[in-house]
């Protein structure tokens, strides 16, 4: 591990500061992506700024009846919450099906957000293609082994896929970022804070340098109670997803659908908003026929590669069996 130093910020201007002046420096929160990265010598920061004192851990309900999620609320903390699971029960899911309790105890929403993939080549500083670890030295996956890699979205440059169950869920909530930098406060839908690779597969969010998260919003939605995260891996637990599905429905008498909530998870570099099959399903019966069309018509772009392309089937399969169970909900 490289040297660096620790300092601790007192409050949010403090941690702005520290961080402005010292581009090479990272804020420290749960850590429990950031060190593993730092062992690797994937992430080589001078100086850590730990936030952890900072007073963001509430969750608190808003005037609207949405909710605020402290950027330092921990992800057990989050999944836990009498309001998130019964107004969100999504999240909820989505949260409980990632890690392990003990890392989910550590783990914060802020950094949940800004997890980097898992690509097994991004990991490995001694592998010399990762145009996301060392821009323009090409990408190991491409023609490697990819069978966690993306089926949307991605680019010659990177093909790699965001990690996280948490982000899949706030994606179909339409969750609001607030954000903290030297001239001030602004907000960022959550559709906007993550990015695709294009040409730039380094940066993985819209984040600025010298920016601190300080809550997440999730609107006032009652469509969401009625929601479910489906997740498919490997094994069934303390794995990354090969596909998920975060799915909200809100249908009338006689199951004719009028809003509906989808995001995908574990096939692009963002987590992924099916809006294509949102807009194949409203004014539709919520039956399997429309489930499966709406799932043709998300996946009608994506592409394949030597190893995955048994993603793109498994995503529809798994967009119709997350709607099915929704649907079901009494
Ligand atoms: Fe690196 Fe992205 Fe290619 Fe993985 S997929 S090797 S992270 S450039």
């Amino acid at each position: 591990m490289n040297p660096f130093t620790y300092s601790r910020a007192a409050d949010a201007d403090q941690a702005v500061t520290a961080i402005s002046s010292k581009p090479q420096g990272k804020l420290l929160g749960g850590g429990t992506n950031l060190i593993d990265l730092m062992k690797m010598g994937v992430e080589t920061p001078n100086e850590l700024v730990d936030i952890n004192r900072l007073p963001l851990g509430q969750i608190e309900e808003l005037p609207n009846k949405g909710l605020r999620i402290g950027a330092l609320a921990r992800n057990s903390d989050v999944a836990e919450h009498k309001l998130i699971k019964t107004r969100y029960p999504v999240l909820s899911e989505a949260l409980l099906s990632g890690a392990s309790p003990q890392l989910r105890n550590m783990a914060t929403v802020g950094g949940n957000l800004l997890q980097r993939t898992r690509c097994y080549y991004f990991y490995d500083p001694a592998f010399p293609a990762c145009n996301k670890r060392n821009p323009g030295s090409g990408c190991g996956a491409l023609e490697g082994y990819n069978r966690m890699h993306a089926i949307l979205g991605q680019s010659e440059q990177c093909i790699a896929t965001h990690p996280s169950d948490m982000c899949v869920a706030l994606a179909a909530l339409d969750a609001i970022v607030s954000v903290r930098g030297p001239q001030g406060e602004r907000e960022i839908k959550f559709a906007d804070f993550h990015r695709l690779p294009g040409n730039t597969p380094e940066r993985d969010t819209n984040l600025a340098s010298d920016e601190l998260i300080v809550a997440v919003d999730l609107p006032a939605m009652p469509l969401a109670a009625r929601s479910h995260y489906l997740k498919v891996r490997d094994r069934a637990s303390y794995a990354f997803a090969l596909v998920s599905v975060a799915a909200a429905l809100d249908l009338d008498s006689n199951k004719k659908i009028n809003a509906v909530r989808l995001a995908l998870g574990g096939v692009a570099h963002k987590p992924w908003r099916a809006s294509a099959a949102e807009k194949e399903l409203i004014g539709k019966t919520a039956d399997e026929k429309a489930f499966r069309a709406a799932a043709e018509a998300e996946l009608a772009a994506a592409k394949g590669y030597k190893h995955n392309s048994f993603k793109i089937e498994l995503a529809k399969r798994a967009i119709v069996r997350a709607l099915t169970m929704v649907a079901e909900m009494t």
